[in-house]
């Protein structure tokens, strides 16, 4: 009886969240380039979130206002992914994930629709067959875009105004030049919103080389390019949002909003983001040995996994506030940062060598 009056008082104090990221699946029928799914193949675990480990995270959605079903993986290859979309719809809140595109086919569309998914977002990383089909390696260009003129056709057909279609776009050096067209293949399919990203974790040199933010001296060119496309977009109503192509050394948060939001992984952990618990065969948070390298600012440098706790031992509530917890985020509070050294918060290793707490 006590044990249950603590667990319900305890997700009557659950944080309020923007949203919790659930990492669906680390499954994924693509290979891109840049992806630790690919690069790391050898090292990489398959694994699906199963219902019983979302149920756990369930008693404390209560105050958050989007689940975002989305890792390192391809949410849709999830054979429980519709009971996830339905039970978050059920709890009354806003559901959404990213996807390759590959599996919208007029069954799963019509389900997805049904559920009332909120947002499907969809990566491209070109605007042409040849450029993204050699970048997202495992994708067909010509495809998605099939798929996403009969995602359009079914929902106008539904005469409905969701999901949101958002275009989640990877620029690189050798495809940024294509997101010039990217405004009219956006309503083309009739998505809302572009976003055009880059890559933060760089797994290798080739990688490093493609990154806008790696070339300085042609940064004000792709600025004025992406002004250019906003001011595009706008005139056509689509929203057109994007990351400098340089770093910004002042900058004193996270672009993945971690004092606000949280990753439930695919294995239980709750860690801040996706990019410090990539799913790798025998790696936990308290197994150290980094089992995987990346590239920043030119040296090669470990990712060690961080997580505050395993849904399956404490409730989001607990896990939320810990002290370690606390302190992490308070590194992401400008305020803070802008303190003097002697209340300033150390940085965690794993946000120093990392692209994301520099604006990008
Ligand atoms: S679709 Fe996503 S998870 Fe799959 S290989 Fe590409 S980037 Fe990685
Ligand atoms: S700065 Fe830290 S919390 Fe933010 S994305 Fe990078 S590793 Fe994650």
């Amino acid at each position: 009886m006590i044990a249950w009056l603590k667990q319900k008082l305890d997700a009557i104090g659950s944080p309020s969240l923007d949203w919790i990221q659930v990492e669906t699946t680390t499954h994924c029928n693509s290979d891109c380039i840049y992806c630790p799914h690919t690069i790391q193949h050898s090292l990489w675990e398959k694994r699906h979130m199963s219902i019983e480990l979302f149920d756990r995270i369930v008693p404390y959605l209560k105050y958050t206002d989007l689940i975002y079903l989305q890792g390192w993986g391809e949410p849709l290859l999830n054979p429980h992914i519709f009971e996830l979309i339905e039970t978050g719809k059920k709890l009354g809140k806003r559901v959404g994930f990213t996807t390759n595109g590959m599996l919208l086919t007029e069954k799963s569309i019509g389900k997805l629709l049904d559920l009332g998914l909120d947002i499907i977002s969809i990566s491209l990383a070109g605007a042409t067959a040849l450029t993204h089909n050699r970048i997202r390696r495992g994708t067909d260009f010509e495809k998605i875009i099939t798929n996403l003129k009969r995602l359009s056709r079914i929902k106008s057909e539904k005469k409905l105004t969701k999901p949101a279609v958002h275009l989640s776009y990877l620029m690189l050096k050798s495809n940024v030049h294509e997101l010039k067209k990217i405004i009219s293949l956006a309503r083309k399919i009739a998505a809302d919103q572009v976003v055009a990203s880059h890559p933060a974790l760089l797994l290798d040199s080739r990688i490093s080389e493609q990154a806008l933010f790696n070339h300085p001296d042609r940064a004000a060119a792709w600025r004025i390019l992406l002004e250019e496309i906003k001011t595009r977009a706008a005139s056509e109503n689509i929203v057109f949002a994007y990351r400098d192509p340089e770093p910004d050394l002042d900058f004193k948060s996270c672009t993945e909003n971690v004092a606000q939001a949280c990753v439930l992984s695919v294995g239980g952990e709750i860690c801040p983001c996706v990019y410090t618990n990539p799913s790798l065969i025998g790696k936990t948070p308290s197994n150290q040995t980094p089992a995987l390298y990346h590239l920043f600012q030119g040296q090669s440098v470990p990712l060690k996994p961080v997580s505050f706790g395993h849904i399956k031992t404490r409730s989001l509530t607990k896990i939320w506030n810990l002290k370690e917890y606390v302190d992490f985020r308070a590194c992401f509070n400008p305020e803070r940062m802008e303190a003097g050294p002697e209340v300033r918060p150390d940085l965690p290793a794993c946000c120093v060598t990392c692209y994301k707490r520099l604006g990008l």
